[in-house]
C-alpha cells in the first residue's frame, strides 16, 4: 500500500469527496496495483458510518472515553461468586480460571500506574495465558464469557480451525484482534486488555503422536498466535481489506487520527479444546515413570484424571510447538457433567434455559411449569447425547415442539410440563387439546345459562339445563356455526307462550330441561302443555320432560 496516498484531511474549501468518488479513487487504485484483475464490490456509504459513535454528533469519540478496566477491584473468590449464579460445577477451572484474569488485570492496572510514574523501570511480567481442556458443551466458553461480561472487558471467540498462515486462503489470525477493536466501539486501549478465545485449540497440533493432527499449516498457525500472545502490533485497518482501508479514509478525514496500530501485549488468550489422545500421552510417561522408579503399577487412572497431570512435554508431544505452549502456562481442565449435574444447571443456573422457555410460553398467555421430575428425565437423555449441556437443547426441542407449536393457539392457561409429558408428549398434547375444547365449551355453557337468565327476566319462569342439555346446546351450536344465544331464541321460541300456559293452569315456575327435551324442544313442549290440561290438579310439580 506503499504508493497510495489517502486523501489530504479537509480543507475548509474543499468539500468532502462523495463515497462513490472515494470507491472510484480505490477502484483505479486497486486495479493499477493489482493488474485490474480485481472484482470490487462496492460498499454503501452506510456501512462506513457502522461506528455508532460517528452519528453522536458532538458525543464524546469512544477513544477518548475512561476505560474503566484500569479500575480493576475484583478478587479471585468476586469471580468465582459470580460464576457460580451461571456456571454449575467447574470449580476448579472457576478458582484458577479468577486467579488468573485478577493477576492479568491488577498486572495492566499496575503497569499503567507505573508507566506514569516518569523514570520506574519496566514491570516484569509474564503473561497468564490459560490452556482449558475438556469435554465439549461443560461450559469453557460460558465461564470465559461470564468473567468478560462482569469485568467488562471485550471477547472474542473463533474456531481455530478457521485459520490458516497469513497470505493462505482462510482467516487471518490478526483479524482477532480488529474484531476486539469492534466489540471495543472502537476503542483501542480497551481492546488492548481484551479477552481472545480459541476453541478447538487441538486440531493445531501437527506430528505429534497419537491422533490425527491437521495437515502442517497448523503449525503455521501456531506461529502467527505465537506472535500475537508475545507482543506484536496488529494495523487497525486490514492492509487486504477493501472496506478497512475506506474505513480509515473516512476516520482520517473525519480528524479520527488516532491510533492505527493496536498492541496485544496486554490481551489476555485463553484457549480450549478436548485434546483426545492426550490421555494416553500422560499415561505412558507416567508408567514410564513408575517403572523406572520400580513402582508397582496402579489401576489405569480415568482419562480425566490424567488430563488434570498435563504438562507442557505432553502437550509438545502431542504436536504442539515449545514456544506456543510455553505461552500458555495456565492450565486449566474443566470436567464431564453428570445427569445431576445438567439438572443442576436447569434448576439452578441464572442462565437456564428453562427460563427462557418459561419466557417463550409466557409471551403468549401461557403460565410454564416445569417440574422436577421432567427436568431429571430430560437430563438422562441429555446426558446420554454427551455432548454436556449442549445436549439440553437437543433433548428440550424434542419435547417442547409441538407444544411450542400449538399451545399459543390452544388457549390453554397453564402448561405443567412433568415427566409423564416427557414421556409420552402425543398424549399430553392430546390432552391439553382436550382441556382447550372443554374450556372453549365452558365459554359456551356459560352463554346458555346466560340465555336462561335473560328467559327468566324477561318471563318471570326460569329454564334449569342440565350438564347434559348443556352439552348437547354447545354440541348443537358447534355443528351449526351458530351463536348460542341465537340459536337458543329460535329453538326455544315458543316457549315463552307454551309456558306460560302451564304455568297458568299448573302454577309451575321452574323448568327442568334434558339432553332430550333440548333435542326435541317442540315435542317436549306441546306433551307439557297437552299434560298440564289434562291433569291441572297437579300442579307446583315440576315436569322433568324425560
Ligand atoms: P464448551 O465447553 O464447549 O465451550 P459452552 O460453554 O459453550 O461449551 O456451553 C454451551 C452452553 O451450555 C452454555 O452456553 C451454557 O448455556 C450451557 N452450559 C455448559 N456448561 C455449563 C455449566 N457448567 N453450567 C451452566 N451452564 C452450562
Amino acid at each position: 500500500m506503499s504508493d497510495f496516498t489517502p486523501v489530504p484531511p479537509d480543507s475548509p474549501k474543499t468539500p468532502p469527496p462523495s463515497p462513490e468518488e472515494i470507491t472510484r479513487k480505490l477502484e483505479d487504485f486497486i486495479k493499477n496495483s493489482l493488474g485490474g484483475q480485481v472484482i470490487f464490490s462496492r460498499v454503501e456509504p452506510q456501512d462506513l458510518h457502522a461506528r455508532p459513535e460517528e452519528d453522536a454528533g458532538g458525543g464524546p469519540q469512544v477513544d477518548e472515553m475512561p476505560v474503566n478496566i484500569f479500575d480493576f477491584h475484583y478478587k479471585p473468590a468476586d469471580i468465582k461468586a459470580y460464576l457460580d449464579r451461571f456456571v454449575i460445577r467447574q470449580d476448579e477451572a472457576k478458582k484458577v480460571l479468577a486467579t488468573a484474569v485478577c493477576d492479568h488485570y491488577n498486572h495492566a492496572r499496575m503497569l499503567r500506574e507505573h508507566k506514569q510514574q516518569k523514570g520506574a523501570a519496566a514491570l516484569e511480567f509474564s503473561k497468564q495465558n490459560v490452556v482449558i481442556s475438556g469435554p465439549t458443551g461443560v461450559g469453557k466458553t460460558y465461564l470465559v464469557k461470564h468473567i468478560a461480561d462482569l469485568i467488562g472487558v471485550p471477547f472474542v471467540k473463533a474456531d481455530a480451525t478457521k485459520f490458516s498462515e497469513t497470505g493462505y486462503v482462510g482467516g487471518d489470525v490478526d483479524d482477532l484482534v480488529r474484531d476486539l477493536v469492534a466489540k471495543a466501539n472502537g476503542n483501542v486501549e480497551l481492546a488492548e486488555h481484551g479477552i481472545i478465545y480459541l476453541d478447538e485449540i487441538d486440531k493445531l497440533a501437527t506430528g505429534g503422536e497419537g491422533r490425527s493432527g491437521r495437515d502442517v499449516s497448523g503449525r503455521g498457525v501456531q506461529t502467527a498466535l505465537l506472535k500475537l500472545m508475545e507482543e506484536t502490533e496488529v494495523a487497525l485497518y486490514a492492509p487486504n481489506d477493501i472496506r478497512s482501508q475506506m474505513q480509515m479514509m473516512f476516520d482520517s478525514r473525519k480528524g479520527r487520527t488516532g491510533r492505527e496500530v493496536v498492541n496485544t501485549r496486554n490481551i489476555l488468550f485463553i484457549v480450549s479444546g478436548a485434546f483426545s489422545g492426550l490421555e494416553k500421552i500422560i499415561e505412558k510417561r507416567q508408567s514410564k515413570a513408575a517403572i523406572g522408579f520400580g513402582a508397582a503399577v496402579h489401576d489405569q487412572p480415568a482419562a480425566e484424571d490424567l488430563l488434570r497431570e498435563a504438562r507442557t512435554k505432553d502437550f509438545i508431544d502431542y504436536g504442539f510447538e515449545a514456544e506456543f505452549i510455553g505461552r500458555l502456562p495456565v492450565r486449566v481442565f474443566c470436567e464431564a457433567l453428570t445427569a445431576d449435574d445438567l439438572f443442576q444447571i436447569m434448576k439452578n443456573s441464572e442462565g437456564s434455559l428453562i427460563r427462557q422457555y418459561e419466557r417463550e410460553f409466557n409471551a403468549y398467555g401461557v403460565r410454564a411449569v416445569f417440574e422436577d421430575d421432567a427436568l431429571r428425565a430430560v437430563a438422562v437423555t441429555a446426558a446420554d447425547e454427551k455432548t454436556g449441556a449442549r445436549g439440553l437443547v437437543t433433548a428440550w426441542e424434542k419435547v417442547l415442539r409441538h407444544f411450542k407449536f400449538e399451545l399459543p393457539s390452544l388457549g390453554v392457561p397453564d402448561f405443567i410440563v412433568d415427566a409423564a409429558l416427557v414421556k409420552d408428549t402425543a398424549k399430553a398434547l392430546e390432552r391439553y387439546r382436550l382441556e382447550a375444547h372443554s374450556l372453549q365449551t365452558d365459554v359456551r355453557a356459560d352463554e346458555v345459562r346466560a340465555f336462561a337468565a335473560r328467559f327468566a327476566t324477561e318471563h318471570g319462569l326460569t329454564l334449569v339445563f342440565d350438564a347434559g342439555a348443556i352439552r348437547s346446546l354447545v354440541q348443537r351450536a358447534e355443528r351449526e356455526g351458530s351463536a348460542i344465544d341465537a340459536m337458543c331464541a329460535r329453538l326455544f321460541k315458543d316457549f315463552p307462550f307454551g309456558l306460560q300456559l302451564v304455568s297458568r293452569s299448573r302454577s309451575q315456575t321452574v323448568f327442568h330441561l334434558t339432553r332430550e327435551t333440548v333435542e326435541h324442544p317442540d315435542k317436549y313442549l306441546s306433551e307439557l302443555v297437552v299434560n298440564s290440561y289434562r291433569q291441572p290438579e297437579s300442579s307446583n310439580s315440576e315436569s322433568h320432560g324425560s
